[in-house]
């Protein structure tokens, strides 16, 4: 095995790791571990090259020290990546993996992520203990602390679930559980998942005129292009990185359109996952606990007039100081 530190300006450590048998080529970053072990998932995923790969592997683990600490854990940030297009022999990959995450003495404990399945969490756990929520389906809590999100959001005027329309984009893993959780009328865009019971199935393009976007496939969704034509007044879905750049979250509050931070509302998987590791009740910090923060963040919003990304992430930096 090839392990390769080195030094990234804001990153407590940045690891490469390649093992030629097995194909493995995958990065390890622990972003911050101030609150506590850094906390991530496993990202498998295709990269055309090493830098794309590094890049997303930097940006997603700050984005666990974000979610980490808003949600009150006490969990840095960290996230491990592996490019999926070198992979010779998947299960002995994950285990060179885990045997890298062993080797961190547990200020990194991996998880499961977008690419990894159960089984290759498994392979990990053959190699360390720091690997948590294996038998946990982690989209199911995210769709409950995104449900919680929604609710507290309508709830702030006056308005309840029931009596709205939602209009949601990708009917995956979270989309499906929310779906099922939220029980007024819904209208959905996924393009590989056309026949849903009990959901009006629309065309791409409708997906921002209705009253509440529920964005539950890609980051990047508020972007130039889009807030120019949008015209739903609430947002709040699972998706990462809702907003494409720093801009866009100013234009949308200019334009009064009420969300909640996305790593805020999709918060639901790595409470779980955290912890379900310590043995702990979660189901409190999805529902009741969540709501109160949700409603601290957005009074700060209105009571300031600054955007709630920013006031969710100024209590984020706060607990890091
Ligand atoms: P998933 O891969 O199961 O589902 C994504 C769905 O989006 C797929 O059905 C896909 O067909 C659809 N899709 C892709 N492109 C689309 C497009 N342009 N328009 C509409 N639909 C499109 O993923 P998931 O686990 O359900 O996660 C959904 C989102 O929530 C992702 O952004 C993910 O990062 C985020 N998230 C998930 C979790 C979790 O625990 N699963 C936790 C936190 C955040």
């Amino acid at each position: 095995m090839l392990h390769k530190e080195f030094i990234v300006d804001g990153y407590e450590r940045t690891i490469h790791i390649e093992h030629e048998e097995s194909g493995l080529d995958a990065f390890i970053v622990i972003h911050n571990t101030k609150l506590g072990p850094a906390i991530g998932g496993i990202r498998c995923h295709k990269y055309s090259n090493p830098e794309a790969q590094l890049e997303d592997t930097l940006r997603l683990s700050e984005g666990m020290t974000l979610k980490t600490a808003a949600a009150g854990l006490n969990h840095g940030g960290g996230k491990a990546t592996i490019n999926a297009l070198k992979i010779k022999d998947r299960s002995l990959a994950y285990q060179i993996l885990g045997q890298a995450v062993e080797e961190l003495k547990g200020s990194y404990i991996c998880a499961g992520d977008v690419g990894t399945t159960v089984e290759d969490l498994f392979k990990v756990k053959d190699a360390t203990k720091y690997v948590a929520g294996i038998s946990l389906d982690s989209s199911l809590p995210t769709a409950l602390s995104t449900h919680t999100s929604i609710k507290t959001l309508l709830k702030r005027d006056g308005l309840q679930i029931k009596d709205q329309t939602f209009t949601v984009q990708g009917l995956g893993k979270v989309g499906k559980n929310l779906v099922d959780m939220l029980d007024g009328k819904i209208e959905a865009y996924d393009p590989f998942v056309t026949d849903l019971d009990g959901v009006t199935h629309i065309e791409e393009s409708n997906l921002l005129q209705g009253e509440f976007y529920v964005p539950c496939a890609l980051g990047g969704v508020l972007n130039g292009f889009s807030l120019a034509s949008m015209k739903s007044k609430y947002v709040c879905g699972s998706a990462n990185n809702l907003f494409d750049s720093r801009d866009d979250i100013l234009t949308a509050h200019k334009m009064n359109i009420k969300y909640v931070p996305d790593f805020i509302t999709n918060c639901g998987g790595v409470i779980a996952v955290a912890l379900d590791f310590k043995n702990k009740n979660y189901l409190p910090s999805l529902t009741t606990k969540l709501s109160k923060r949700i409603n601290t963040i957005l009074d700060i919003s209105k009571d300031e007039n600054i955007p709630a990304q920013h006031a969710a992430e100024r209590i984020a930096n706060d607990r890091l100081k």
